[in-house]
């Protein structure tokens, strides 16, 4: 993996990129800009290119540089939420008559933008399994314009070869779309294995501390970026000042974060593999995973997220749920704090019935970076 940018280490690049201090007062931290306009130096006289806040700001400038940086691309975007970054992409890249590949375990809120709106524009889309490349291949059709994976994926954590399928894409003519969200650009890089797009819901691992919903998108192509920079002024959902600067300085310790939260999920996944109550794992950096070897070449480590099954069905699985105390029962993932939740009747409730539905007796994990210990502990008494 290229970790590197003019000679510096993804931790340095994490905390200067596109945060030098302030040129007019030496701040170390990047003001919050909350002004939405500019004055000008008379009639189109703009004091660095600053004119309007939809279509520019300097706090979320400094996000989308960082972003850039952090994922090794030409451009970051930033929105007000990842299903806004997902809107403004697939609007960009696609027309009545196209067609779209998704994933059959994609993020619930994907699927729903995919099915629900994108499919009322005359875009046709189809599921495949994109864990197996030949599936893929054999899901595009000569109008596919875009290939979406999601790596790891949500909620079963299923590998997808980025390489492999960044082939099947180009070779088709389609964009590859890597959401990678649940890495973070810490543990894996998709620009740099052949993706054509990044899609992060910030939300997550980037801001890293449940405080702030926020999307991004990074590229390499400089024309696809320019599309995409029209568009999302001319849609508007854009990251708000503050929103900007939370995820900037949650990116800051994101490198350290993400090193406890791998360790922590490791230790959680070999303790649950050994309880009597799990009937199954799902954790990457397990050996006995079908994608471990893929993750372990496109990963720098297998992060935060685990999901289980529970001896007992759905009741079962809704009862250590229920049960559980420091980690806490709520959707969402990627902070600090520990989250426990049931896909099955949470966060996947709206995909019940269709090709996406999740095991009934699913537990989900967003481990965080407490006291593994204390973790384990909280795990032994939930499972009873
Ligand atoms: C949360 C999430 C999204 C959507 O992001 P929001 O910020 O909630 O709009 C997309 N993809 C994945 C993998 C997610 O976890």
């Amino acid at each position: 993996m290229n970790q590197e940018r003019d000679g510096q280490r993804f931790e340095t690049v994490a905390i200067h990129a596109g945060q030098e201090p302030d040129p007019v007062t030496g701040a170390v931290v990047p003001p919050i800009h909350q002004s939405s306009t500019f004055k000008q130096d008379g009639v189109g006289g703009l004091r660095g290119g600053w004119e309007y806040g939809r279509s520019g700001n300097p706090t979320r400038a400094a996000l989308e540089e960082n972003l850039a940086a952090l994922e090794g691309g030409r451009r970051g975007l930033a929105f007000a939420s990842g299903l806004a970054a997902e809107d403004c992409l697939l609007r960009t890249l696609l027309r009545p008559g196209d067609h779209l590949v998704i994933p059959d375990d994609a993020y619930g809120g994907t699927f729903r933008l995919v099915a629900q709106v994108v499919d009322r524009w005359g875009v046709a889309w189809s599921v495949a399994d994109t864990t197996d490349p030949a599936a893929v291949r054999a899901a595009v059709r000569p109008e596919t314009k875009a290939v979406w994976v999601e790596t790891p994926s949500n909620p079963l954590l299923g590998i997808t070869d980025i390489a492999a399928v960044a082939e099947v894409a180009r070779s088709a003519g389609a964009r590859l779309v890597v959401d990678n969200t649940f890495a973070s650009p810490y543990l894996q890089q998709p620009l740099a294995l052949g993706a054509d797009v990044v899609v992060h819901s910030t939300t997550k691992y980037l801001g890293g501390h449940s405080d702030v919903v926020g999307g991004a998108l990074v590229v390499a192509d400089e024309a696809l970026a320019g599309e995409l920079t029209f568009h999302q002024n001319a849609m508007g959902a854009v990251a708000g000042p503050f929103d900007s600067w939370l995820v900037l300085r949650g990116i800051k310790t994101l490198a350290v974060r993400m090193d406890r939260h791998s360790a922590n999920a490791a230790r959680v996944a070999e303790a649950l593999a050994a309880h009597p109550r799990v009937v199954q794992v799902c954790y990457p950096g397990l050996p006995s995973h079908p994608g471990h070897e893929t993750a372990a070449k496109q990963m720098r480590d297998f992060g935060g997220m685990v999901s289980f099954r529970v001896e007992g069905g759905e009741r079962a699985a809704v009862a250590v749920c229920d049960r559980a105390r420091l980690f806490t029962l709520g959707e969402s993932l990627g902070g600090v704090e520990s989250l426990i939740e049931h896909p099955g009747r949470m966060t996947h409730a709206s995909v019940a019935g269709s090709a996406l539905e999740v095991p009934a007796d699913l537990v989900r994990l967003s481990v965080g970076i407490e006291s593994v210990d204390d973790l384990l502990a909280d795990l032994a008494q939930a499972l009873g």
